[in-house]
């Protein structure tokens, strides 16, 4: 079968089905950055492999689409009507999993941060509860 992508266009696809190097990912990044914090990313020796993690702060930042997490109360936080049980069980497992990343990360002394998608566009927002975690 013919490849209807160029590579490139292919991993941007492919990173962005496994959720990472996201749009609001980046956003997280760029106010880190502005910040003079130093983070690293995708550790996989790390429960639930966050996102970000800031080596200083011990502390690992999670970046979450709030469709496939369930940002609860949030409006992006919906159950697809169409093949119901699927999404359901789809985004409960997901959320169950977040919860015991987060459990084990923190009896590893890991503080946790969970940035929703939608908390992403508000970068002073975003760049003071950062600072206040930092103090
Ligand atoms: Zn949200």
């Amino acid at each position: 079968m013919a490849d209807i992508f160029t590579a490139r266009k292919r991993s941007e696809v492919m990173s962005r089905v496994r959720g990472r190097n996201t749009g609001p990912e980046l956003a997280v990044r760029r106010v880190l950055s502005v910040g003079g914090y130093r983070y690293r990313l995708h550790r996989a020796d790390l429960p639930g492999r966050p996102d970000i993690v800031i080596p200083r702060l011990r502390l690992a930042i999670f970046v979450h689409g709030c469709f496939w997490h369930h940002h609860r109360g949030c409006r992006k936080a919906t159950f697809p009507r169409t093949n119901a049980t699927f999404w359901t069980e789809k985004i409960t497992t997901n959320a169950l999993r977040d919860r015991r990343d987060r459990r084990r990360l923190s009896a590893m002394d890991w503080r946790v941060l969970v940035i929703w998608e939608c908390q992403t566009r508000d970068t002073e927002k975003l760049s003071r509860r950062l600072r206040r975690l930092a103090a």
